[in-house]
């Protein structure tokens, strides 16, 4: 068959096993991938599009591991401004940080281990503090919200990305079915792995929905907090100031 590495050449064969390694790396995404249709690269392209962030701003992003956040924020900032990006997980530092700088986006970068409830940082350090599908893995959400809202300036803006509630309730059945029963059997298939996947439907399951959270962000001293959804409620974008 084409698959097959009998009758390949030397070079190609040792092409191949790369290539099939590449793609066991690749896991991560692919799981991004798998669950959104791809349409995760999208949300993340909005979010950092509507979060205001500008020029010169210095910008904490937590949970941010994969980098892929802070990639899209550094040319935003430029090079006046500083992205720091924070996660509890060093491997996962390590990955995103490895990948940025393949892309060869190096400067103007700081990546630091910590955890999102207990932030590293002097109060009024921040221009903006942004959480992408990362605040549902968070333990203790009203510590961790209390604790941004103390590391922003006075005017700086909070921005969470996460799964959220579905609005429309055929859609909300569709997508069900897709996270219970389709996602780990593809998690299984892909990744050898249907138990993260299964982990996955049931954390965005539990994750307050719009409302709920919008109240939580309040409860920890923020202001003219706004929510959008994206894609029927799917993700939810919330906004708030430090007033
Ligand atoms: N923001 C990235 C993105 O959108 O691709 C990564 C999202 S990934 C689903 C969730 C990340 O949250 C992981 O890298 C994990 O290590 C991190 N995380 C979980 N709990 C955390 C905590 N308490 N503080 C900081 N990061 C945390």
């Amino acid at each position: 068959t084409h698959f097959g590495f009998r009758d390949v050449p030397a070079a190609d064969k040792q092409k191949l096993v790369g290539e099939v390694f590449t793609s066991v790396a690749r896991n991560y995404d692919l799981m991004n991938d798998l669950m959104s249709f791809g349409i995760h690269r999208l949300w993340k392209r909005h979010f950092v599009a509507v979060s205001g962030v500008r020029r010169g701003d210095r910008v904490l992003d937590l949970a941010g591991g994969t980098g892929d956040i802070a990639a899209l924020l550094k040319p935003v900032v430029g090079d006046e401004g500083e992205v720091v990006v924070g996660d509890i997980n060093a491997a996962m530092l390590g990955v995103g940080r490895d990948r940025l700088t393949d892309r060869g986006i190096v400067s103007g970068l700081r990546w630091a281990q910590m955890n999102a409830e207990m932030l590293p940082f002097p109060d009024n350090s921040f221009d903006a503090v942004t959480i992408a599908f990362g605040l549902r893995n968070v333990t203790d959400k009203d510590k961790a919200l209390a604790d941004m809202h103390r590391v922003l300036k006075p005017g700086g803006r909070v921005l969470v990305l996460e799964f959220s509630k579905v609005r429309h309730p055929l859609l909300s059945k569709l997508y069900n079915v897709h996270s219970f029963q389709i996602l780990p059997r593809l998690g299984r298939l892909f990744a050898n792995d249907a138990d993260s996947y299964r982990y996955l439907a049931e954390s965005i399951c539990k994750h307050p929905d719009q409302e709920t959270l919008k109240g939580m962000m309040l409860a920890a001293g923020f202001g003219h907090v706004e929510v959008r959804n994206l894609t029927q409620g799917i993700v939810a974008i919330h906004r708030g100031y430090k007033l």
